[in-house]
This record gives structure tokens, sequence and C-alpha cells, in this order.
């Protein structure tokens, strides 16, 4: 084991944490909730839903025990996601017990954007400066299609909201699949032409919810790219380390970007800075890996920051080199985005 991974919880060294493989974990993605407002196709079913009981959800009081004992440990940034972050209530109050944190200086939240418009201002104050809005189609009708929710007025209206009172940067993170918005590339690349958004498309990804997930499906970004060619001259832009694993273009006079991600047709595990908590205090080291540590019992039982943020070393020692999605056969994992939080 690399020494690094072996690295004590030591109050005083506030370095980040390494995991086994020598890459530096500081970013916690912390899912406040597994209900969302939509359905989208491809990560909850209809009807049937297993929600978790409001018992076991991790109290704020406890949320906040969870981040302060992996501040401790060297993590400093935060995203809240779900399920739908915003339908926790509360949850701008939750965003203001964060931000005092000490050690935590990057806060961020994944929404579906539903509820912005009527939030945005209060989160920003709250601490949330930075947001990404989910949104995988610019037709009203298959947004109702893909998402079984008639609510795609109101999401624009929530990225309007989001750039309005100063959130930057605003990104919006589409889920391309081959059948359904490919098709619409140009229309998201318009979206950034007078407005500063960061349009992301993130490859389709065989999780637990993506039942009718087949390779197919799959855009890969040098089709992606070569597609865009034909209409726009692409500027590739230059990645400061530590940020996101999107590769990033820029097209000259557009105000905004575009990134392309892509778990499946090149994965980014050797640049992997994350560990994921789900609603629940179960840490899940990987996306990819069912594997997960219960936290919620330390939490409950009254232990102290070092304990816990013990426990989180010891996570982060057993994390895998890299996600098996496409190592042999295909494997999905058992739960869908909206339970781990995406
Ligand atoms: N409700 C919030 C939202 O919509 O952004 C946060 C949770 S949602 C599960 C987070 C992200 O996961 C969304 O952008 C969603 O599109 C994405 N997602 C869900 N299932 C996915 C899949 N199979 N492949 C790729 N992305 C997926």
């Amino acid at each position: 084991m690399d020494r690094d991974a072996k690295k004590m919880n030591d109050p005083l060294d506030k370095s980040a944490p390494r995991d086994g493989f020598a890459r530096t974990i500081d970013y916690l993605r912390l899912s406040v909730t597994d209900r969302c407002n939509l359905r989208c196709r491809y990560c909850m079913p209809e009807e049937g839903v297993d929600r978790i009981s409001h018992d076991k959800v991790m109290r704020f009081e406890e949320i906040v025990t969870l981040i302060r004992a992996a501040a401790n440990v060297g993590f400093q940034k935060i995203r809240l996601t779900g399920g739908e972050p915003l339908v926790r209530r509360d949850i701008t109050k939750l965003v203001r017990m964060i931000r005092d944190i000490e050690g935590i200086t990057d806060l961020s939240m994944t929404t579906n954007g539903v509820l912005l418009e009527e939030r945005a201002q209060e989160l920003y104050t709250a601490g949330i400066q930075r947001v990404n809005i989910s949104l995988d189609t610019l037709v009203r009708e298959k947004f109702l299609q893909i998402t079984r929710r008639d609510e795609f007025n109101a999401v624009m209206r929530g990225i309007d909201a989001a750039l309005s009172v100063g959130m930057h940067p605003v990104k919006i993170n589409v889920v391309l699949i081959r059948d359904f918005n490919y098709d619409e590339i140009f229309d998201f690349v318009q979206l950034t032409r007078n407005r500063p958004l960061s349009v992301r498309f993130i490859e389709y990804m065989p999780t637990n919810g993506a039942q009718a997930w087949n390779t197919d499906m799959i855009v890969p970004m040098d089709e992606l790219l070569s597609t865009l060619s034909t209409q726009y001259e692409i500027d590739k832009l230059d990645k400061r380390s530590g940020a996101g694993p999107s590769v990033d273009f820029k097209i000259p006079g557009f105000s905004g970007t575009l990134g392309f991600i892509t778990p499946v047709s090149s994965h980014f595990c050797d640049r992997c800075n994350r560990i994921r908590v789900t609603s629940d205090g179960r840490i899940r080291s990987c996306l990819f890996s069912d594997d997960e540590a219960h936290i919620l019992p330390l939490l409950r039982g009254g232990e102290d920051l070092t304990v816990i943020g013990d426990f989180i070393l010891d996570v982060l020692k057993n994390k895998p080199k890299r996600h098996s999605i496409t190592s042999g056969r295909i494997r999905t994992c058992q739960r869908s985005m909206s339970e781990i939080g995406g």
C-alpha cells in the first residue's frame, strides 16, 4: 500500500488525502435525497421506486459532521446532488451550514433546474456560486418524453435565473443518446453563442436505471467533434490541473464553452479525485463499484471527528484503480444514479 494511503488523521496536516494509487482525493459528492421531481427514463422507473425511508436519510447535523470530518482529513470540494437536491426541505439552510465549515473551499450543486428559478438567489447568497443543470433536450415535447414531466419551461427559466443571480460557471449537462438527442447538438452549441454557459455532452452510462442501454447509443467524442467541425471552427482549451473530467472546447466568438465527458469510451479514472456518499450515508469510492462503506452508524453513534475521518481514509485505500464498465463484458452498477447521487 502506498504510504500516502496510510496517511494518519493528523488535525494539523491539511494536505489532501491520496488513495492507494496515489491519486489526490479531495472531492465529495453528497446525495442529500433519493427523491426526484422528474422521472428520467434512463435513470428512474415511473412507478415502484424503492425509497429510502426518512429515518435512514442523513440529517443535516449528520451531514455537517461527515463533511467536517472529511475537511479535517483534507477534502476541500463538496457537490450536493441527489435525487434532486432542491426537493430536500430547507436545502438552503444546509448550504449555509456547509459553507461555514473550515477547509471547504468549493461548494456546488447538480440540479435538474425545475425549482431553480425560485431558489437561485437564496442559494447563491447561501454559498452555491456555481451549478450544474441537467438538460437533455431543447424540445419541450422531447423533454416530457424523456423526463415524464412537463417542466421544460421551468428548467429554461432556472438556467436564466442561475445566470442572472451571478452563478458562475453555469454548466449544462447533456446526456447524449444517439437516437434521442444527437440531432440537437447544434442547438445546444447555439446556447453558448450569447450566454456564458458551459455545455457538456456526457456519454450515456450503463447504470441500473439505464435498462435500454447499449453501446450503439453512445456517441464517441471523436465522432461528435468531427460532426461539429463540419459547421464550426473549434478550439481546444487548456485544462487546469485538478479541473473536472471534461475535455473542453470553445468556438471563437462564442461566450460559452463546450465540454465532452467520456466515462465509457475513454475513461479518466487515473485522474479521479472523488468519492460519493448516498443520502443514507454509504460511501462509494467508485461510481461503478457496488462496494459501499456505511458511515451512518458512526455519525449516529456520536463518534468523534478523528474516528470518522479515519473511516473515510480507510475507504480511500480500497478505491478501485478504474471502473469496470468496459473491462471485458459490459457491467452495470446495482444502483441508479438517482440513488447513488450523480
Ligand atoms: N437531479 C439532479 C439532476 O438532474 O442533475 C442530480 C441527480 S441526477 C442523477 C445527476 C446526473 O446524472 C444528471 O445529469 C443525469 O442526467 C445523470 N445520469 C443519470 N443516469 C445516467 C446515465 N445512465 N448515464 C449518464 N448520466 C446519467
